[in-house]
Protein backbone atom coordinates (compact mmCIF):
# COMPACT_ATOMS: atom_id res chain seq x y z
CA UNK A 1 0.00 0.00 0.00
CA UNK A 2 1.19 3.55 -0.87
CA UNK A 3 2.61 4.95 2.50
CA UNK A 4 1.35 8.81 1.63
CA UNK A 5 -2.63 6.90 2.47
CA UNK A 6 -1.54 7.03 6.25
CA UNK A 7 -3.25 10.22 7.50
CA UNK A 8 -5.64 10.89 5.07
CA UNK A 9 -9.85 10.47 4.87
CA UNK A 10 -11.67 9.97 1.54
CA UNK A 11 -14.46 10.77 3.10
CA UNK A 12 -13.41 14.51 4.41
CA UNK A 13 -15.38 17.40 3.53
CA UNK A 14 -14.52 19.55 0.85
CA UNK A 15 -13.63 22.87 1.44
CA UNK A 16 -15.28 24.81 -1.41
CA UNK A 17 -17.35 21.96 -2.12
CA UNK A 18 -19.08 24.05 -5.57
CA UNK A 19 -15.08 24.35 -7.29
CA UNK A 20 -11.36 24.50 -6.68
CA UNK A 21 -10.74 26.94 -3.88
CA UNK A 22 -7.97 28.88 -5.06
CA UNK A 23 -9.58 29.50 -8.58
CA UNK A 24 -12.49 30.97 -6.34
CA UNK A 25 -10.62 32.92 -4.44
CA UNK A 26 -8.36 34.44 -7.76
CA UNK A 27 -11.61 34.30 -10.15
CA UNK A 28 -9.46 31.63 -12.85
CA UNK A 29 -11.26 28.97 -14.32
CA UNK A 30 -11.05 24.82 -13.84
CA UNK A 31 -12.25 22.07 -15.88
CA UNK A 32 -11.44 19.09 -13.67
CA UNK A 33 -11.06 18.83 -10.16
CA UNK A 34 -9.54 16.52 -7.25
CA UNK A 35 -10.17 17.10 -3.67
CA UNK A 36 -6.57 16.52 -1.00
CA UNK A 37 -7.73 13.97 1.32
CA UNK A 38 -5.52 15.64 4.23
CA UNK A 39 -7.16 18.24 4.95
CA UNK A 40 -10.37 18.66 2.49
CA UNK A 41 -9.01 21.35 -0.40
CA UNK A 42 -10.82 21.08 -3.57
CA UNK A 43 -8.19 21.64 -6.50
CA UNK A 44 -7.86 21.69 -10.16
CA UNK A 45 -6.49 19.21 -12.55
CA UNK A 46 -3.28 20.36 -14.83
CA UNK A 47 -5.75 21.15 -17.38
CA UNK A 48 -6.17 24.32 -16.16
CA UNK A 49 -4.31 26.25 -13.11
CA UNK A 50 -2.91 23.01 -11.83
CA UNK A 51 -3.71 24.07 -8.63
CA UNK A 52 -3.75 19.99 -7.05
CA UNK A 53 0.00 19.83 -8.02
CA UNK A 54 0.94 23.36 -6.16
CA UNK A 55 -1.48 21.94 -3.62
CA UNK A 56 1.36 19.22 -3.60
CA UNK A 57 4.10 21.44 -3.83
CA UNK A 58 3.14 23.59 -1.22
CA UNK A 59 1.72 21.70 1.67
CA UNK A 60 3.25 18.28 1.06
CA UNK A 61 -0.08 16.74 0.79
CA UNK A 62 0.16 14.01 -1.72
CA UNK A 63 -2.71 12.20 -2.27
CA UNK A 64 -5.72 13.50 -4.10
CA UNK A 65 -8.91 12.37 -5.20
CA UNK A 66 -11.27 12.73 -8.13
CA UNK A 67 -14.19 15.38 -7.21
CA UNK A 68 -16.82 15.01 -6.50
CA UNK A 69 -17.04 11.77 -7.97
CA UNK A 70 -13.92 10.27 -5.90
CA UNK A 71 -13.74 7.13 -9.21
CA UNK A 72 -9.71 7.19 -8.86
CA UNK A 73 -6.90 7.92 -6.25
CA UNK A 74 -3.81 9.86 -7.22
CA UNK A 75 -0.35 9.71 -5.67
CA UNK A 76 1.40 13.32 -6.59
CA UNK A 77 4.79 12.08 -4.82
CA UNK A 78 4.72 8.84 -6.74
CA UNK A 79 3.13 10.73 -10.14
CA UNK A 80 0.99 7.36 -9.78
CA UNK A 81 -2.80 6.21 -9.54
CA UNK A 82 -2.99 4.45 -6.31
CA UNK A 83 -5.25 1.03 -6.50
ZN1 LIG B 1 2.71 7.86 -2.77
ZN1 LIG C 1 -7.65 25.93 -9.42
ZN1 LIG D 1 -4.17 19.34 1.37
Amino acid sequence: MDSHLEGTNRDIAPTTPEGCTQCLANGTRWIDLHKCITCGEVVCCSSGEAHSRKHFEKTGHAVVVHYPNPSWTWCWAHNAYIK
